[in-house]
């Protein structure tokens, strides 16, 4: 089939993300990926400035992971995972337990951020039911945040401006609190710090959980906040019998320096959601990992059981692929080029400070944006990006971008310049 039946054929019959009905949008019709690059079907090559999302850290078809998968294709692809179990699975439940904090002991693998996240709720809530305190079953969560889009994890999502208000009404009422201050250098703010810690303790009676992305609040703004906050509510929550919940599907392997967002603050949750660059991209999977507490108490229960059970649960080509990708990052440093990148956006969107419109200029481990006091029109933008050979998908009126970890300096220039002659023209 060629290109334009391709494309009027996806234009007739596909959803894209946040896509309107089809026909209205015109997506890029990419042939293969190799590297940082994206090989477009009309033969343009262009540098990925988002990672797919956060996931692709290593970049494309890079010989380890491709060798894992292929591997993993020789052996079972797939095969239930009730009353089944795999070496794939096992071994890379023991490679996050041994990753993250040591008071994170269990992990339920299942297929997307989203139910990585509605997981965690309910293996909140049934904590609460089975140790018999059925009044505690809210969030408290901060605005600008952004979970994923099943209802539960809506339900946490920014109720303004955000892109669930639609759903106001039908979604379970939440605790919000106000976002933290975009203060990663220059906080902590102690006020700030009282209000969520007096806001914990009021509504303690009814709240399951505070459930926050650590240091980077991402679809609600790309906000880097100062890790004290994290200490506050861990605190807090400690002191007040709440749980704690830390979404780092965004942040997770490295992306804000750290291998986890957490670890700028040095505290443990009680419950993790991971996802994203958990299988470096290439299979969809995600992760939520729990304390001893929670998984004991849960089996304590009237009803012992997590009740959740996902057809892909542990799917074992996306665990061998997510083993292998944990080794690369061990084995290539990714803290040194992490601090590379982010050295590299940080030099190179220097020069958007003085361009009209921009309000700020901000980077933080392998993440840079360009903040405007407008929307960007996108389809100005990726035809500025793409003209120059860069892949970058702007967001409301931020201009981002979260390289793969291999993104070389000449190759950073190229995205940071791409950036600005976004933010100039779009
Ligand atoms: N939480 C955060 C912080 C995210 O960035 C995302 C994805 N954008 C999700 C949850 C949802 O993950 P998924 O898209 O894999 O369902």
């Amino acid at each position: 089939m060629n290109s334009e039946t391709l494309l009027a054929l996806d234009a007739q019959h596909v959803w894209h993300p946040y896509g309107p009905m089809p026909g209205t949008v015109e997506p890029l019709l990419v042939s293969s990926a190799e590297g940082v690059r994206l090989h477009l079907d009309d033969g343009r090559a262009l540098i990925d400035g988002m990672s797919s999302w956060w996931a692709a850290i290593h970049g494309y078809r890079h010989p380890v992971l491709d060798q894992a998968v292929h591997d993993q294709v020789g052996r079972m692809s797939h095969v239930m995972f009730g009353g089944l179990t795999h070496e794939p699975a096992i071994t890379l439940a023991s490679n996050l337990v041994d990753l993250t904090p040591e008071e994170l002991q269990h992990v339920f693998l299942c297929d997307s951020g989203s139910v990585s996240v509605e997981v965690a709720l309910k293996m909140c809530l049934q904590y609460w039911r089975s140790v018999g305190r059925p009044g505690k079953q809210k969030m408290l969560t901060w605005r600008s945040g952004y979970h994923g889009d099943t209802f539960h994890p809506m339900s946490v999502c920014d109720p303004e401006g955000g892109m669930h208000s639609l759903w106001r009404g039908v979604l379970p009422e939440q605790v919000f609190v106000p976002a933290p201050p975009a203060d990663f250098e220059s906080g902590p703010d102690e006020s700030y710090s009282r209000v969520l810690a007096e806001s914990i303790a009021e509504h303690a009676d009814e709240l399951a959980a505070v459930v926050v992305e650590p240091i980077v609040q991402g679809a609600g703004g790309m906000r880097f906040h100062h890790p004290e906050y994290l200490r506050v509510l861990r605190e807090a929550t400690r002191a007040n019998d709440v749980l704690l919940v830390f979404d780092e599907i965004a942040t997770g392997f490295g992306r804000t320096g750290t291998l986890f967002a957490a670890d700028h603050a040095g505290v443990s949750p009680d419950v993790l959601c991971l996802g994203k660059a958990l299988t470096a991209g290439y299979l969809t999977m995600a992760a939520t990992l729990c304390t001893p507490r929670v998984a004991d108490g849960i089996s304590r229960g009237e009803l012992p059981v997590l009740a959740h059970g996902p057809t892909f649960m542990g799917n074992p080509l996306a665990s061998a692929v997510a083993n292998a990708s944990i080794q690369l990052l061990h084995d290539t440093d990714f803290s040194s080029a992490v601090a590379r990148i982010g050295a590299g956006l940080r030099s190179g969107l220097w020069q958007a400070r003085d361009v009209p419109g921009v309000r700020d200029v901000r980077s933080l481990g392998a993440i840079g944006v360009i903040e405007l006091d407008r929307q960007v029109d996108m389809a100005v933008a990726t035809r500025v990006a793409t003209e120059r050979g860069v892949w970058l998908r702007p967001f409301r009126n931020m201009v981002y971008a979260m390289p793969p970890y291999i993104t070389t300096d000449a190759e950073l220039a190229v995205i940071t310049d791409a950036m600005v002659a976004v933010a100039r023209e779009a």
